[in-house]
């Protein structure tokens, strides 16, 4: 008997999520040093997290020889108070990708769905199947969420949907009226998760916070890997009501938010003046790549996030030309195979990107 008979038959099923290439490893294939490697794979912020959330990871680090604080305490009190919410209302992960994962451990059974857009964030896919669920995806329209159309995919068996917004890969987004709406036509047995990852990067983010308040089933998750700047540091939170909070907690592991982390994390909500900073220039980035698409020709998809998804005919191969001149892109599944995703950099990462797109055009059979 081998490993492969003894393990449970879903986990020989389950597909593996494909993340953004490594510089180091690039580097190495294509014959580069490091730091000639341009990447923009992942939506990680090019400016880097906040001076003051690197001090405070600097000095947490003296203590790691101790446990972290296990609840979390002074980072949720923060969070509670930046929300006006309770500090029971908040669950803290490694990463929101981990709380993604718990919503599952707590909530699925073998014959639950779980409803998501057709061209959403591909976690969502990954932890219903891990958990035996069934999947089910919504069509979207022009490559942007449409409510309607998930709404008529709701059921009896429904029990979690998500909805990631701006979404990624497509960087398309839905309006705060738009999805109090979609909520609030939910039956009860339906929980929604409500992923804003990318929220930072709008002026008004929707606010569903009212709604909690008031019961509805919904489930808020942030990050500090994007515009926070700390992604290799895996941490993130959930919000919702007492109660779903309790339940997220029973699953999670004692100490699933590391010590550097938290202190980071604290120190970069402290510092908002670097967000505002960031989001100022992600935008004049988003401006810089959409102008440089038009003058190209190349159709881009519409963003409110830190990328943008650009329809460049075989995704596959612009990724593999973009790297060996040291660029690493993202490319998309077969349901995106004619785009590719570019992260927003530095100006000059940009302007690299630029060149390295007018360069590989050709080669893709376009002029
Ligand atoms: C990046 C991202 C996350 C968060 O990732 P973590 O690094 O695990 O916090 C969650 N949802 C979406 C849609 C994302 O793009």
């Amino acid at each position: 008997m081998n490993y492969s008979q003894l393990a449970n038959s879903r986990i020989l099923e389950q597909p593996t999520y494909q993340p953004g290439k490594p510089i180091e490893v690039v580097a190495r294939e294509q014959g580069f040093k490091p730091h000639e490697i341009c990447k923009l794979a992942s939506n990680e912020n090019p400016w880097g997290a906040s001076p003051l959330a690197l001090q405070a990871g600097h000095e947490a680090l003296e203590g790691v020889h101790r446990y972290p604080d296990g609840n979390g305490t002074y980072l949720r009190e923060q969070l509670a108070e930046i929300h006006a919410l309770s500090p029971s209302q908040f669950i803290l992960g490694n990463g929101s990708n981990e709380i993604i994962e718990l919503i599952g451990h707590v909530f699925l059974n073998p014959k639950d769905e779980v409803l998501f857009g057709e061209h959403a964030f591909v976690v969502y896919k990954l932890v219903a199947l891990l958990m035996g669920a069934k999947p089910v995806c919504a069509p979207m329209t022009d490559l942007r969420h449409d409510l309607h159309l998930m709404r008529e995919k709701v059921n009896q068996n429904t029990k979690l949907i998500f909805l990631p917004s701006p979404n990624n890969p497509t960087g398309s987004w839905n309006s705060e009226e738009e999805i109090i709406e979609f909520v609030c036509g939910l039956p009860e047995h339906v929980i929604f998760c409500f992923d804003e990852a990318y929220a930072e990067y709008l002026d008004n983010p929707p606010n569903l916070k009212a709604l909690i308040n008031e019961g509805r089933k919904i489930i808020a998750l942030r990050t500090f890997s994007k515009i926070y700047g700390l992604a290799g540091l895996r941490i993130g939170y959930g919000y919702g009501s007492e109660e779903v909070i309790r339940l997220l907690q029973l699953a999670r592991q004692p100490f699933n938010a590391n010590s550097i982390a938290m202190a980071s994390a604290i120190a970069a909500l402290k510092d908002q003046d670097w967000v505002e900073e960031c989001r100022s220039k992600n935008n004049r980035g988003l401006r810089q790549l959409e102008e440089a698409c038009d003058s190209m020709g190349l159709p881009w998809v519409p963003s409110k996030a830190n990328f943008l998804l650009i329809k460049i005919g075989n995704g596959t191969q612009a990724f593999q030309e973009l790297q060996k001149i040291g660029i690493i892109a993202r490319p998309m599944p077969d349901s995106l195979r004619d785009y590719i995703r570019i992260s927003v950099g530095t100006s000059q990462e940009n302007k690299f990107v630029i060149e390295g797109l007018k360069q590989i055009l050709p080669l893709l059979g376009k002029v």
